[in-house]
Order: C-alpha cells, then structure tokens, then sequence
C-alpha cells in the first residue's frame, strides 16, 4: 500500500519525527462519531466540520507519535548541559572583562581558575552538542533508559561543577 511505503520510508528518514497528516478530509473523516479534545483549548472536536477547532480556530492535523519523544527527559539532559555552559562561559567572560579592566598582571591563581572555567565550559558546550547530534539515539532508547540518562547527565554535570567549584575555591583561598 502506498500509505505504508511512504510511512516506511518517513520512518528511515527521520524515526523520531512526527508524521502529520495534513489531509483536512482524513481529519474530519476521523472526528465523525469520535470524541477528541482540542490540544490548544480542550474543546470538544466531535463531527467537526473542517480541520480547523470551531472553538478556538487552531489548525488541526492527524499525527503518529511515540512515547519515546517524552519532553522531561530531552529537556533535562539539554538543559543541564546548556546551563553549565551559560554559567561557565558569563563566569569567564566577566572575569577576563574584569582582568582587562584592571590592566595589572593577573595573579597566576586567577588565570587557573580561567582555564578550570574555559575546560568547564568546553566540556559543557561539548556534551550538549554531541546530545543534540544524537537526539535520535537518545530517543529510540525507551523511555526509562531515556529518563536515567538525563539524571545521569544532570548528577554528572552537577558534580563536575562541584568539583571545579571546589579547585577554584581552593585556587581563590590562596590568595
Ligand atoms: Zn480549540
């Protein structure tokens, strides 16, 4: 069948995409007799007319998902990479803004805790890059491996800031 060749191939293309079915005919053919609520206000779309919310006027498609593409994990994963990064990164910008300013010699201690911050922030930038390469690795894993990665990731990137924080404390209560 035609619908399953194409289906098939959207699914080598791309596995953890969405497949809208844009077909406003499919749509409507599918709410006759059926109850299904509206994903942006909750109404009722039962025998709708056309494959717009009558409620709201929101556009409506048919779509195949996975559970596979829960939002929690995906966002924590990235997001514990992505805030170690801005943290990492404004940390350092403001401390060499700073240094510049100053014009004197840098203490070498604070130019230790530049490069703790630079490593920091490189191997932060590095893990959400290779995340967001891979999405569709991490999301063909099953929801419960998903979610035990990005906790992984999250205990991970909290305890390699524990530990930088604890060098440049270290570095900083020398001076
Ligand atoms: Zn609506």
């Amino acid at each position: 069948m035609n619908a399953t060749s194409q289906s098939d191939a959207d699914t080598e293309t791309d596995p953890s995409q969405e497949i809208a079915i844009e077909n406003t005919s499919d749509v409507v053919a599918w709410l006759r007799d059926r109850d299904a609520s509206c994903p942006i206000c909750m109404y009722n779309l039962r025998d709708a007319p056309t494959a717009f919310c009558p409620e709201c006027g929101a556009a409506l498609t048919l779509s195949i998902t996975s559970p596979n593409l829960q939002h929690g994990a995906w966002t924590l994963a990235t997001s514990s990479f992505a805030m170690a990064l801005g943290f990492d990164f404004v940390t350092l910008t403001l401390m060499v803004g700073i240094a510049i300013l100053d014009g004197g010699g840098v203490p070498p201690q604070i130019i230790t805790v530049m490069i703790t911050l630079a490593f920091l922030a490189i191997l932060s930038g590095a893990g959400l890059l290779s995340l967001i390469k891979d999405r569709r690795v991490f999301q063909r894993r099953p929801q419960r491996s998903q979610m035990h990665l990005a906790i992984g990731v999250f205990l991970g990137v909290f305890l390699l800031h524990a530990f930088g924080g604890f060098v440049i404390f270290v570095l900083l209560a020398g001076l």
